[in-house]
């Protein structure tokens, strides 16, 4: 019998059986030749303080959390990686030897790295940038932005208040428009991102023309149901570089993934064709 130790984890969340999730981890433990598994852990908000305790008790190296446990799941860390600070919210939990409960946010991580995968040479501070949304995957991409250098944000949000308070919270980088502004602002910037769920799966489209939009920008959404949103199919179709939401997606396991089963993983063409057959 092999020594090698199983390894539990998983992704908490409610609802959480659409999650992507464990078709990336349980691929990588499979190609790496690990011993573990990665399971959905539906968890109703009134019982997230007692789940995250009984981590270590089970067994567990960590977990994701999804919504809408981003923020409460915040309360029950023991430390706080200072960019989950800056963010405000948490998508990963490493249990420490000790039972300690460590928080990451990795999803501006995984969003620069993708974009950093499609465009090596990709600098957040070569023009203005127009991100669309205020949400929770706004947050994420305006502060990774923000960190990586980026000198000027136009924010737009439907509900200008909450651009409005992520502009106050992040500094004068970030300047926020009312949402009619939306088309003019693109004018030129060096990039575009939509942060909202228009153009998802089941969503209307984003209404958004594109006759500002410098045809150099490039144009990047957070969506990755479908992988090609109305917005990208648009922007690739008048000559723009475009980066979908899935490479974010990917990015952002990478590191937990590490934390977790000890190995830095890849993204295969393989991973990218079965996180495809599940769409
Ligand atoms: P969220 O916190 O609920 O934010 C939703 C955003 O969409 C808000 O800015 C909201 O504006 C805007 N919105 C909703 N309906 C709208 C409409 N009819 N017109 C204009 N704007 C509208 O959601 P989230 O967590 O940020 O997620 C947003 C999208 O990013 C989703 O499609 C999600 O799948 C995707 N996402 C992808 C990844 C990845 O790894 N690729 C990670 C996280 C999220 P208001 O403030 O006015 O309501």
């Amino acid at each position: 019998m092999s020594s090698q130790k199983f390894i539990l984890a998983g992704v908490m969340g409610h609802p959480v059986a659409h999650s992507r999730s464990p078709v990336i981890h349980n691929h990588w433990i499979a190609q790496y030749n690990l011993k573990g598994s990665y399971v959905l852990l539906p968890v109703e908000p009134a019982n997230l303080q007692d789940a995250l305790r009984g981590l270590k008790a089970l067994g567990f190296a960590g977990c994701n959390v999804t919504i809408p446990h981003k923020v409460e799941a915040m309360k029950a860390m023991d430390w706080l990686h200072p960019v989950a600070k800056q963010m405000g919210a948490i998508n990963t939990i490493v249990v420490q030897p000790d039972g300690a409960l460590h928080g990451f946010n990795n999803d501006g991580f995984g969003y620069i790295q993708s974009i950093r995968d499609a465009k090596s040479n990709w600098k957040a501070d070569t023009g203005p940038i127009t991100v669309l949304g205020a949400g929770g995957a706004a947050r994420a991409i305006v502060l990774s932005l923000i960190n990586e250098g980026a000198s000027e944000i136009r924010l737009i949000n439907r509900t200008k208040s909450k651009a409005e308070d992520l502009a106050n919270e992040f500094g004068s980088v970030v300047k926020f428009f009312d949402w009619n502004e939306r088309h003019t602002a693109l004018s030129g910037v060096s990039m575009l991102v939509n942060t909202t769920n228009q153009g998802m799966h089941g969503q209307p489209n984003l209404d958004l023309h594109l006759d500002d939009l410098p045809t150099s920008a490039l144009v990047s959404d957070a969506i990755y149901i479908p992988l090609e949103t109305p917005l990208l199919e648009s922007a690739r179709m008048r000559g723009n570089p475009t980066v979908n939401g899935l490479g974010m997606l990917l990015n952002q396991a990478r590191p937990a993934f590490q934390a977790w089963f000890g190995v830095l993983p890849e993204i295969t063409p393989d991973l990218r064709k079965a996180i495809a057959a599940t769409f």
